[in-house]
């Protein structure tokens, strides 16, 4: 990639750190890890570690094993759990590895019994999301004695519903299964579980999205800090009058003479063509809406008379629970598109 790519993103480490600190605070004494899967959902799972690290943060959450190796020389002692456990192809790297196995199937907790019996791993418990996890039944069978269980976890469904009864069902059951199982530390709550109470926070908490500046729940809109602006470089300018059109599809044809800016962004770069008629720049005479349709390097921007030019540097907007709702995209899915074409500037 060039030094000086057309596409950045700015990252707030302050606002970052904050974000930590904010909801292990709010984690009622467990500790507070951090999920960095799927890069660090977007902003850059290495950098993401080193930051939280130098906070204190010493538990990371990926997905795969192919992660966990990817940010090896980043977590240094810390803690890294693969959530996705260990499927057959992924001894040899699992054995290999530092990191732990998140073991959700009777399966994979007879071969990590069998490959690695005096090692620690983590435990994943179903207890109504019908997603990864044993079932509570086989977690009190038996199936775990002997195991050496360094965090038993479980995953909230409906955590971002703050009413919602099954919250109420897998945190009893979760708890019933902690119960009987023996582990150095529990943990249920992502972001959205954290704002349930301490009910919810066990030993351990594992956020993500409420890190990288998500809104996971109304709650916690004052405290929580945005990480990420996206700035695309103006590649060219061009004047536009009443009758012409802009783009594909020829959607945008004002009714006045307008200038239009094309800058470098676009779907492959995860700015979705559901911005269209819904994404807009900041600038300090702005906000300046999209014209027509995102291309998938390059929108265009109805910059009007603006004082903006060829090679300026135009801030797109992308707060993430505006655009969530704006789009219908879920804040997951706009900080996981990310892609890799931008620069990551940490400031
Ligand atoms: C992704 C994930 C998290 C983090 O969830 P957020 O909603 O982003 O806070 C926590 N635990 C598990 C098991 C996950 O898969």
């Amino acid at each position: 990639m060039s030094d000086d790519p057309p596409l950045r993103l700015i990252l707030s480490k302050e606002a970052l750190i904050a974000n930590w600190r904010w909801l292990k605070q709010q984690s009622h004494g467990a500790d507070c890890g951090a999920a960095v899967k799927a890069d660090g959902y977007g902003l850059g799972a290495e950098a993401v570690i080193g930051h939280l690290r130098a906070a204190g943060c010493r538990d990371f959450f990926v997905a795969t094993w192919a992660e966990a190796a990817a940010i090896g020389h980043a977590t240094g002692d810390a803690g890294v759990s693969v959530l996705h456990g260990a499927r057959a192809e992924d001894m040899a790297q699992a054995l290999a590895s530092s990191a732990r196995p998140v073991l959700n199937t009777a399966a994979m907790v007879a071969r990590w019994k069998a490959a690695a019996p005096d090692r620690p791993c983590d435990v994943m418990i179903d207890t109504g999301m019908n997603r990864l996890g044993l079932s509570v039944a086989e977690a009190m069978s038996g199936l775990l004695d002997g195991v050496r269980i360094e965090t038993l976890m479980s995953h909230l469904a409906c955590a971002d519903e703050t009413e919602h009864p099954l919250n109420i069902v897998q945190c009893a059951a979760f708890r019933a299964v902690s119960q009987m199982v023996s582990a150095r530390r529990c943990s249920l709550a992502n972001s959205a579980g954290i704002a349930l109470g301490s009910d919810y926070c066990f030993g351990l908490t594992r956020p993500g999205l409420a890190l990288y500046g998500g809104i996971a729940v109304p709650a916690m809109r004052a405290a929580i800090r945005p990480v990420a602006a996206i700035e695309a470089q103006i590649l060219q300018v061009r004047a536009i009058a009443p009758g012409q059109s802009v783009g594909y599809g020829a959607t945008f044809s004002p009714d006045r003479p307008t200038r239009i800016a094309i800058a470098n962004l676009g779907y492959a770069d995860g700015y979705l063509r559901a911005f269209a008629g819904k994404g807009f720049a900041r600038a300090p005479d702005g906000p300046f809406p999209l014209a027509g349709r995102v291309s998938m390097d390059l929108i265009a921007v109805d910059i009007g008379s603006a004082d903006l030019h060829e090679g300026d540097w135009l801030p797109i907007d992308y707060d993430l629970e505006q655009s969530s709702r704006a789009t219908g995209l879920s804040q997951y899915e706009l900080l996981t598109g990310l892609g890799g074409r931008y620069q990551r500037m940490w400031k």
